[in-house]
């Protein structure tokens, strides 16, 4: 691929919050937060680009955007899997959109 610098997917959990809305979460590799992202009602989607809740200094999504990938689903923030930076980096070699 030529000058193609796509946004980095991320595997992204969809929760249920206590309002009864719904949030795609995700444990970052970058910073180990949890970044969290609305879903609006009716916007039900497997892959959506969002900006990029990292503000790590050093994070390579700062600044910048992702793409979500709904890959399940939690009930508690607790529940999110680690993923981390080497995982980030085999998935989005894997998938040869970098
Ligand atoms: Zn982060």
């Amino acid at each position: 691929m030529t000058g193609v610098n796509r946004e980095d997917l991320v595997p992204a959990y969809r929760i249920k919050r206590h309002d009864g809305g719904i949030s795609l979460m995700f444990r970052c590799p970058h910073c180990r937060a949890v970044h969290s992202h609305g879903e609006p009602d009716g916007e039900r989607s497997v892959l959506t680009s969002r900006v990029a809740h990292c503000h790590n200094p050093r994070s390579p999504w700062l600044g910048r955007g992702y793409r979500l990938m709904v890959v399940g689903t939690v009930r508690s923030s607790r529940e999110l899997p680690l993923w981390t930076e080497v995982d980030a980096a085999a998935l989005n070699d894997a998938v040869g959109e970098r």
